[in-house]
């Protein structure tokens, strides 16, 4: 039987493999290199070291750590679906935008309605949205990946192996730009399933490798962290500075509704202590804060409720997206009209906050947050072939 492969990113595995068969290290900057600006997966394609060194790499490390199992495709999104080495299904989507209106691209402007996909406009960029954890603790009433309950915290390179998955799809698919570069993706979000401030040390170490010039070398406002708000790991995420662009799932402008939509976690992390936390964290950075509001239909979208929030953003330094609620037959809740949606905008707006209706991208892809992973969990559930979900914290 073959042993099992060690991860290439694990630094004290591949210095000590590294010192043991005399490697020089810019043999590694070369893989790394290979890796990161060639979008390569397979140590057998990496032209710039012997096929003695290929070899001997190969049988020792992993670039990636999981397997896909399962995608699903239209024209604007794939939907990939993976599996870890411990036998949990983990999702990622990977967005198209087709129409560039702006030079000026943000995280915001990477979902605009106006850049939908008009038949025969030319790919413009790509936003990956990756996962952080198996399943979910935060338990938000309109999400499938929060009915799994949490099962695991993916490793770092659990959460990397599926941008450098994904970068190598493109390449495959897509090949070069006119300019000779490779497509890749442009835009990270932390928006797949899970909560990435409770597998923050996984998620920082994975920034690291995103941002970093020697690895990937995305800059700040390329990548976002979105977090539907937890006190303790958010005090660490300010004190770090880590470079990235930030969103946060308000979904509700005041408590009791707030612990409606997401019950377990609102209850022990306030909303006035959150929005203090957020404050200093604007006001220590400079940067805006991406406020997510997910539209629910009798929910969350009355006039009422819109003054409220216009009250509660109006003079921070905020950007508003509200984004559709994605329908899903698991979930007894409704996307809110269109005219209430409009409504609530302008609303909202004439509190002078800066607003994005998202369009809500993939669903013949079934891109709701977690679809595809809860599908794969509920028909192993009946085969009684995957482990019980970890019980939601209380
Ligand atoms: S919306 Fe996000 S935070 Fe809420 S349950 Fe789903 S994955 Fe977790």
């Amino acid at each position: 039987m073959s042993e099992k492969k060690q991860s290439f990113f694990d630094p004290v595995a591949l210095e000590a493999f590294r010192k043991e068969h005399k490697i020089e290290p810019y043999r590694i900057k070369q893989i790394t290199d290979a890796i990161f600006k060639q979008s390569i997966i397979d140590f057998q394609e990496i032209t710039t070291i012997s096929k003695e060194l290929r070899d001997l790499f190969d049988a020792h490390f992993e670039i990636i750590s999981l397997t896909e199992i399962k995608r699903v495709e239209d024209d604007e999104t794939s939907k990939f679906l993976f599996e870890t080495h411990d036998g949990e299904v983990v999702e990622s989507v990977l967005m198209y935008h087709f129409h560039q209106k702006r030079e000026d691209m943000t995280f915001n402007n990477a979902f605009q309605v106006e850049d939908a996909n008009d038949e025969g406009q030319e790919l413009n960029r790509m936003t990956l949205c990756i996962s952080s954890q198996v399943g979910c603790a935060v338990g938000c009433i309109f999400c499938v990946t929060g009915k799994m309950g949490l099962k695991k915290n993916l490793h770092w390179t659990e959460i990397l192996g599926q941008v450098l998955y994904i970068n190598n799809f493109i390449k495959t698919k897509l090949g070069k730009k006119e300019d000779g570069t490779l497509h890749k993706v442009r835009n990270i979000v932390f928006m797949g399933m899970g909560e990435p401030l409770m597998n923050y040390p996984n998620v920082k170490e994975t920034v690291g490798y995103l941002t970093d010039t020697k690895f990937l070398g995305l800059s700040r406002k390329r990548v976002t962290i979105s977090t539907s708000g937890l006190l303790k790991p958010l005090r660490q995420f300010i004190d770090d500075n880590l470079p990235v662009a930030f969103a946060f799932s308000l979904h509700a402008p005041n408590q009791p509704l707030r612990e409606q939509l997401i019950p377990v976690m609102a209850h022990v992390n306030p909303l006035d202590k959150l929005m203090a936390l957020l404050d200093e964290y604007t006001d220590k950075t400079g940067n805006k804060i991406f406020f997510e509001y997910v539209m629910i239909k009798d929910k969350n979208d009355g006039k009422e409720v819109a003054h409220e929030l216009g009250k509660l953003l109006q003079h921070r330094n905020a950007h508003l997206n509200m984004i559709p609620y994605n329908q899903n037959p698991a979930i007894d809740l409704e996307e809110s009209t269109p005219e209430r949606i409009k409504k609530f905008r302008d609303i909202v707006e004439s509190y002078k906050v800066k607003v994005t209706v998202r369009e809500n991208r993939g669903r013949k892809a079934k891109s709701a947050c977690g679809q595809l992973g809860w599908e794969k969990v509920t028909e192993n559930l009946k085969d009684n072939n995957v482990k019980k979900p970890i019980k939601k914290p209380l």
